[in-house]
This record gives structure tokens, sequence and C-alpha cells, in this order.
């Protein structure tokens, strides 16, 4: 069996995931969901010049030596509550009541806050004064927030490929978009195997573990987004691990995700059934945690073999299954936060690339990690007091205490 580096394994998997199909949705429908398009503004925006404050519209070169002890006087023309769209034309000497958000009036460069003027009454229903002392000078553009200041139509405002945020939602409505093309949800088919596991529910004979598995993959699959479709345990044998994968088949899943049963103990069947109706590659990846890695297609579904113990699997997802789920999600910029972080002490490795659980902290303004628990692929509660895993480079056999490595933040 070869050995082949963690990169080589991902471009080898990553090469037989391809996006899934898209559909439009409503916009109250599309947060979280992967756009299939660059969006364009259609417009401006704002789409029109319009006051930031409540306040009065002016002219700036009539407010030019006005200060508290010598009040300017302005003649109040109009009112401009949000939602109009005013006719008048500001002339010399005068001014325009206008509230925050609406369309500044023709000839008025500033606004003066109603705070910096003689007319403070802002209670609901008050009408316009006829007139109003300004106590402060004003500067061309103070208050106004001018047409385009935002983006311009004809820019790309979110790329194909994003994740839609809820500030990324609420652009798309500023701009009109009530449908939203986007990428449809990857099904991914999730089972364990394996003589030993029993539900979580259900009493623990000796020698039984519970199925841990299927649980945090199914976590992590819908963390990524994903849609997931649990078959549940398999017995070892052929025929207990054949009927859920064509399980799996008969559910048309764009992905099968196993655990366990790719190591090569005499009870290690998912080989021989992806053999029976697919192809097979099945290696060994210079990476610790994990095992052999079981990759291939069953009825011409992608089919990633995570290994059994529970640390090596969820490395292997994060590691192989996040960003092969991503690419079919049409997901561009995924992966998990990678940040550089400082070595508390000293860490060993063996050469592989390793992943290791760690926990990150801030010390006066750096970002440093320490090693949680046993380190072992079947210790999970290591992995839960971690907050990070640290990546320690092949060939690297001691990180001396100090030095950096990359870290991907859980
Ligand atoms: P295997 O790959 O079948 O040799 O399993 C390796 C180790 O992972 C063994 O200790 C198994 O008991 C354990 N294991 C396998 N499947 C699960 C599971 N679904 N949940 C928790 N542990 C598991
Ligand atoms: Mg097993």
């Amino acid at each position: 069996m070869s050995l082949l580096s963690i990169d080589e394994a991902r471009e080898r998997i990553l090469s037989q995931f391809n996006p899934v199909k898209t559909e439009t949705l409503p916009l109250a429908e599309s947060s979280n969901r992967v756009l299939a398009e660059d969006i364009h503004a259609a417009d401006d925006l704002p789409l029109f010049d319009n006051s930031s404050m409540d306040g009065f519209a002016v002219r700036a070169e009539d407010l030019a030596n006005t200060e508290p002890a010598s009040p300017r006087s302005l003649r109040v023309v109009a009112d401009i509550p949000a939602g109009t769209s005013p006719t008048i034309m500001l002339a010399p000497g005068e001014a325009a009541r206008i509230m925050t958000g609406a369309h500044m009036p023709a000839g008025a460069d500033a606004v003066v806050p109603v705070e910096d003027t003689d007319f403070h009454d802002r209670a609901a229903g008050t009408t316009a004064p006829e007139a109003v002392q300004i106590f402060k000078p004003a500067k061309i553009g103070d208050n106004v927030r001018p047409r385009g200041m935002d983006l311009h139509a004809g820019d790309i405002v979110l790329p194909k490929g994003r994740r839609l945020k809820p500030q990324d939602v609420g652009l798309l409505a500023m701009l009109g978009i009530s449908q939203v093309p986007v990428y449809k949800i990857p099904r991914i088919a999730l089972l364990s195997s394996g003589d030993e596991l029993v539900a979580v529910d259900a009493p623990l004979e000796k020698g039984k573990i519970r199925d841990s598995n299927s649980y945090m993959i199914a976590a992590l699959v819908e963390n990524v987004g994903a849609e997931v479709i649990r078959l549940g345990v398999a017995k070892d044998n052929f025929e207990a691990v054949k009927a859920l994968f064509e399980k799996a088949a008969y559910l048309r899943v764009d992905c099968i995700l196993s655990t366990a049963g790719v190591s090569v103990g005499a009870f290690d069947y998912v080989k021989e059934v992806i053999e029976s109706n697919g192809s097979m590659d099945f290696w060994r990846v210079n990476m610790r945690p994990g095992k052999p890695l079981a990759f291939g297609q069953y009825r011409e579904i992608p089919l990633i073999g995570l290994p059994g113990n529970p640390v090596s699997a969820f490395v292997g997802f994060e590691v192989f299954v996040r960003p092969a789920i991503e690419r079919m999600a049409g997901i561009l910029n995924g992966g998990r936060p990678t940040v550089r972080v400082r070595c508390e002490e000293e860490i060993r490795s063996d050469g592989r690339e390793s992943y290791l659980r760690g926990e990150i902290h801030e010390e006066d303004g750096v970002l440093v990690a320490r090693l949680t628990g046993h380190q072992g692929s079947g210790n999970l509660h290591s992995l839960v007091q971690a907050n990070a895993l640290l990546i320690i480079p092949a060939g690297v056999k001691c990180v001396p205490a100090g030095q950096e490595v990359k870290a991907w933040y859980l």
C-alpha cells in the first residue's frame, strides 16, 4: 500500500467532487446558502443623497460666520419627511426641515442637526417652524450620505461561492434581489461499522462501546452546511455493509461517508464491498492521527471511509471531508480559520504531518498554544478540551518551545 502525503491524497479526493446543481430561492429562504452566481448591484447605494440626521438641510455658505454668540436665522421653506422626494430648490438664506434618510433638496449641501438649532422640539407630529436659528457653522457634506457612498451600480457586491451571512441577506434586500441563485444542499449518507457498537440509548454489554462517531460526524457534516442521511450501524460482515451502501445508492446521495472498518483487520469489509460495485483506492496517508483512508466510488457515488478511532475520524473529516463537501456545496473560501501560534512547550512528533489537539489563548497580545490531555486517537475528551488543531509539518520531529506553528481554530 502506497504512502501518500496529505496534499496528494486531498488532491486525488477533491478531483472526484464537483459542485451540486443550483436552484433559485426566495430571498427569505437564502440565509446560510451558497451563492451560485456573482451578485452585481443594479443601482448605486444609497440611491440618492440623503440626510444622516434629523435636522435642517442648508447651504453651507450661508453659515460662514455662524457661532453660538451670533446665530444665523434661515427661512424654512419645506418639510421633508423620509420617503418623500422634495421638488424645491433652496435659495440663499433658506433651509428645509429634514428627517434621517430623507432625500436632500436641490441647492442644499449640508444638514445641521436639530441639536445645533433653536428647534429642539422633535415630538412626533410637530410642524416645521417658519424660521430657524442656527448656532454652528457647517461644511459642505456635513451629515449628508451621498449617492453611491456605499457602492456603485455594476459593482460585484457578493461573489459566487459565498455562504450568505445575515448582513448579506440584508444587502440583497437593499438591492431588490428577491430571488437568489444558490447551490442545492449536498446530501451525505453516513454509516458506522463495527460489531462492538451499540446505540447511545441501549444497555452496554461487556466489550461494547457506544457509536459516538455517527453523532460527531453528523454534527460536522451539518456544520459544513450539508444534509446528513443517517444510515445507522453496519455489523462487521460483507452483507451488512453492502446493505447500507445499497441504501445510500438508492437514495441517490451526493457522497457516502463511513467510519471504521478500513483498517487491515480481519473484520474490515468496507474495501471488499466497494470493490464489489465500484472502484476503490485504499491508502495510507502520511498523517497523525489517521490510519488508512478508504476512497472510491460506490455505484458512481464518491465514498470516503474514515478511520474508526474518534479523533482520527474527526481529523480525517477536517483534512479531507470538509474540503470535499465544501467543493460540492460550491463554497470557494472555506476551511477552518487558520492562525499562527507560539508553542508554550516543546512538541514532539514522529515526522508525519500531525494534527494535535491544542488550546490557544492570548498572552501579552500573542497567541500561545499548549497540547490538551492525552493525544491518543481514541481520546475524545482531549479534543473536547481543545479549541484548535496544531499542525506539525511532515518531516518535523520536534518543535521547540517558543516556535510558531500553524493552527486551525475549531
Ligand atoms: P476499526 O477501524 O474498525 O478498527 O476501529 C478502530 C477503533 O475505533 C476501535 O477501537 C473501534 O472500537 C473504534 N470505533 C469504531 N467505530 C466507532 C464508532 N462509530 N464510535 C466510536 N468508536 C468507534
Ligand atoms: Mg472495526
